[in-house]
């Protein structure tokens, strides 16, 4: 008999998204298995099938799903996971009324948080971060993009970004490391230009060179970076090898997600103040918009993302978990749960949205995010009948047995 390293079996029903990303999400081109089981070796899968047909096929450590239902790991293509400190008594004050730009523009917000990451260490940086992401890979998030851009000079930005390299090491989760142009820093006030100029010209560079970012990001937002300033970064990494994705349309539109028509961009993200007519440009031009409905909460704001012109349009929507110190929620697993109420996205919408479509947000929709023969062997049972629990219950960690990269991370008896 082959031998492998782990099968799951008895899986009641698996939703494979073997299809690959979807624009329009319908069931037909799901795969959806009845009664399936998956055999992994060296960390990819390497059988998908009938139950009965992988387990006695293979030899290796044998998990028995209990007739749950299972999916691919979850992929949170949006964080700022590594930074220090914390901002628990802003919450309160945007309680009260003052905005997040209000808190910023105090030199709050983001700034309170560069001071704390700026005096922090690699080794602290890093031994909270893997604290957050023990607790990611227990809720089942296998695949997790890590941003800088609470330091803003180059010494501490190069830290994050190394940071995030540790991560990937020690950790059984796929790291995709970002470097992040997120404001200016206050010395440079007055002076926003000059600083997208340093960034585009000697910090991208300088990560580019040393290899710690697969992504150049910029917060293009009235209190950060304009347009023109945003393209300058975003063309700077592009050149310099890197890929490109951008926060857009959040908390003003000033025309950021327009350059979608014009970069080669992978990903739009936020996108809450999103004229519905440029869903049309992310559609025609292969650019994913990842959406972020924990963040959405944590800014007290009604704006929406324009989704059903996003849907209509045949745009891939993505979400992520947009864990930062303003949105201390770190768990894909509840920014999919909640989506049905915060985006009107259906549970089978909002799966794919976490998991293959969030795949192709960081371009990895080849080898992650679903449950095929030669892919990464990221798997998640759920302690949920069918997909359609998504969104119905909530507020409690569903995993039953997360597999990243062909490692057991967590098992409940499911005896
Ligand atoms: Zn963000």
């Amino acid at each position: 008999m082959p031998r492998v390293d782990v099968v799951v079996y008895n899986i009641g029903e698996l939703v494979t998204f073997a299809g690959g990303p979807l624009g329009r999400v319908s069931l037909d081109r799901v795969y959806v298995l009845r009664d399936a089981g998956v055999a992994i070796r060296d960390g990819v899968f390497v059988a998908v099938g009938r139950s009965g047909d992988v387990r006695f096929r293979f030899d290796g450590f044998m998990v028995d799903a209990g007739g749950f239902m299972a999916s691919p790991g979850l992929v949170d293509p949006h964080t700022h996971l590594v930074f220090a400190g914390s901002r628990e008594d802003e919450f309160e004050l945007k309680l009260s009324g003052v905005s997040y730009s209000e808190i910023l523009a105090r030199g709050g917000g983001i700034y309170r948080t560069v001071r704390a990451t700026r005096a922090s260490s690699l080794e602290e940086l890093l031994s909270r971060a893997l604290r957050v992401l023990s607790l990611m890979l227990d809720h089942g998030t296998t695949v997790v993009e890590v941003k800088s851009g609470y330091a803003l000079d180059l010494e501490g930005e190069v830290r994050m970004l190394e940071v995030a390299r540790r991560l990937g090491e020690v950790s059984p989760a796929l790291v995709i490391p970002t470097l992040l142009a997120h404001v200016p820093p206050l010395e440079y006030k007055g002076r926003v230009s000059d600083y997208a100029r340093w960034f585009a010209e000697t910090l991208v560079p300088e990560v580019s060179r040393r290899g710690l970012a697969v992504y150049v990001d910029v917060f293009c937002d009235r209190g950060a970076f304009d347009a023109a300033e945003s393209r300058l970064i975003l063309e700077a990494g592009l050149k310099h090898g890197l890929r490109a994705r951008m926060h857009a349309d959040q908390l003003s539109y000033i025309g950021c997600s327009r350059l979608a028509g014009e970069l080669e961009l992978d990903s739009l993200d936020h996108l809450e103040r999103m004229p519905g007519e440029n869903a049309r440009v992310l559609a025609e031009r292969g650019v994913t918009a990842t959406l972020l409905p924990t963040s959405i909460m944590a800014m007290m704001d009604p704006a929406r993302p324009p989704v059903a012109r996003l849907r209509e349009a045949g745009a891939t929507i993505a979400i992520g978990s947009d864990y930062n110190p303003n949105n201390m929620t770190p768990l894909q697993q509840t920014a999919m749960d909640i989506a049905p109420y915060i985006l009107q996205l259906t549970p089978l919408e909002a799966l794919a949205a976490a998991t293959i479509n969030a795949a192709k947000s960081l371009n990895i929709h080849d080898r992650v995010g679903a449950v095929k023969e030669g892919y990464r062997a990221d798997l998640v049972v759920w302690d949920m009948e069918n997909y359609k629990w998504i969104g119905y219950t909530w507020g409690y960690n569903k995993t039953l047995v997360v597999v990243a990269g062909g490692r057991i991370v967590k098992k409940k008896d499911l005896r």
